[in-house]
């Protein structure tokens, strides 16, 4: 199973990746993990990530594209993935196609997980309380939605004209919204 899971910051895509990782037997991939710890571990990379990182941006292209091709080409990865907070552009779903065409792997499905702007401001905020992330200032958060809104959103209609597209409300039990969603997958 080969899937992507995307939606606004808060929505709960962290959760459901994990536990559909634990269900199919396949790794969580999040993009945002691989560069905290690359920030914590003080690489090259996590340097240059930061830098964009707590303002709320996105990574550039080229750095992100690297290092989800990489990643795709573990041996862990060889039966299925789930990636969490990629593609978040255009021109990342082009690298994402590109990747998966040399790797002979199409995507199964695209797991799209909805939620209020308010809904997701409050659990932002609570989430901010309890991990004490560094981009989760105000500013950065407010930028990360806008970033999200402009650039990653529309994505979502280009994965529906493919016929990959599957949308589910991200409110509600954990529990209720993972059984929805793996009954949908198969
Ligand atoms: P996340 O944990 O998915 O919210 O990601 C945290 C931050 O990492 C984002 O606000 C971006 O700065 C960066 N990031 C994560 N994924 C990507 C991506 N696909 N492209 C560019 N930047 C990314």
């Amino acid at each position: 199973m080969r899937l992507l899971i995307m939606g606004p910051q808060g929505v709960g895509k962290g959760t459901q990746a994990a536990l559909l990782s634990e269900h199919y037997g396949i790794p969580a991939i999040s993009t945002g993990d691989i560069f905290r710890y690359n920030i914590k571990n003080k690489t090259e990379l996590g340097v240059e990530a930061l830098k964009y990182i707590d303002k709320g941006e996105l990574v550039p292209d080229e750095l992100t594209n690297k290092i989800v091709k990489d990643r795709l080409a573990m041996d862990d990865a060889k039966n299925g993935w789930i990636l969490d907070g990629y593609p978040r552009n255009a021109s990342q779903v082009e690298a994402l196609d590109a990747i998966l065409a040399d790797l002979n792997t199409p995507l199964d499905a695209v797991v799209a997980l909805d939620a209020e702007h308010d809904v997701l401001m409050e659990r932002m905020k609570k989430r901010a309380e309890i991990e004490g992330r560094s981009d989760d200032t105000p500013e950065a958060i407010a930028k990360r939605l806008d970033v999200y809104a402009k650039e990653t959103a529309p994505l979502l209609a280009t994965y529906e004209e493919r016929g990959l597209l599957k949308t589910f409300n991200g409110v509600g039990s954990v529990e209720e919204i993972q059984s929805t969603i793996v009954a949908e997958l198969g």
